[in-house]
């Protein structure tokens, strides 16, 4: 019996472009382990080892670990994902990252969600909030009754700092300028495969199509239909 190859893959997308929804999709659909560089980083951050300790004071200040530390901690984490396949996300983050990665094993894949900017502003800045209460609403599939005010108590909804037109340009700024060398680096070896669009849900089927040629569905319902 021929075994085929172990799929080596990495995601990447800004915040916002739908990476954490085809993420779950793929493992779901594929059964691939998900390692996540953030999701690692906060675990340790929460059971305070020496990294995250670390980590945090990184973190806290919105800037990058160093590729060392980061590079050590995910290698290490992969030894134990020997047999599986696997998809990388939020790591590698930059070009040293992905040339330490390049030494211990052979990535196949490198799926990019291109999304547009404008598209993922509109989306990232759509939440507004009632901050007496913690109401939440989204512009585009909860909208308060009217505009700008809260439904319950008529009172003014606010943005987050975070979700601001401005500091959301800011976010995807810093992701573009960090990336595009590694976006880049991918690219030149030949194994960067973007997925444009402005939809999740239309992306979705042709990352699914793409994947499917690798490996086989293993979700247990509806194993033809890619959602
Ligand atoms: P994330 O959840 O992927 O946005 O990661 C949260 C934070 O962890 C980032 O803002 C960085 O400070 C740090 N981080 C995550 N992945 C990496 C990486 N590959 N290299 C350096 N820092 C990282």
């Amino acid at each position: 019996m021929v075994v085929p190859p172990l799929l080596r893959a990495v995601i990447m997308g800004p915040p916002g472009s739908g990476k954490g929804t085809v993420s779950a999709r793929i493992i779901k659909h594929f059964g691939v382990k998900h390692l996540s560089s953030g999701d690692l980083l906060r675990d340790n951050m929460q059971k305070k080892t020496e990294v995250g300790i670390l980590a945090k004071s990184y973190i806290d200040q919105g800037r990058l670990i160093p590729d060392d530390i980061m590079t050590r901690l995910m290698l290490s984490e992969l030894k134990g994902l020997d047999q599986y396949n696997w998809l990388l996300d939020g790591f590698p983050r930059t070009v040293a990252q992905a040339e330490a990665l390049d030494k211990t094993c052979q990535i196949d894949t490198v799926i990019d969600l291109d999304v547009p900017f404008e598209t993922i502003k509109r989306r990232l800045t759509a939440r507004w909030i009632h901050p007496a209460s913690g109401r939440v609403y989204n512009l585009e599939f909860s909208p308060p009754k009217v505009q700008g005010t809260d439904d319950i108590t008529g009172e003014p909804l606010v943005q987050r700092d975070d979700d601001k037109p401005e500091t959301v340009t800011k976010r995807l700024q810093a992701y573009d300028a960090q990336t595009k060398p590694v976006l880049e680096y991918y690219r030149e070896k030949g194994l960067l495969k973007s997925f444009s669009g402005t939809e999740t849900n239309k992306i979705w089927p042709h990352i699914y199509a793409f994947l499917l040629t690798r490996l086989p569905d293993v979700s247990q319902k509806d194993a033809d239909t890619p959602r």
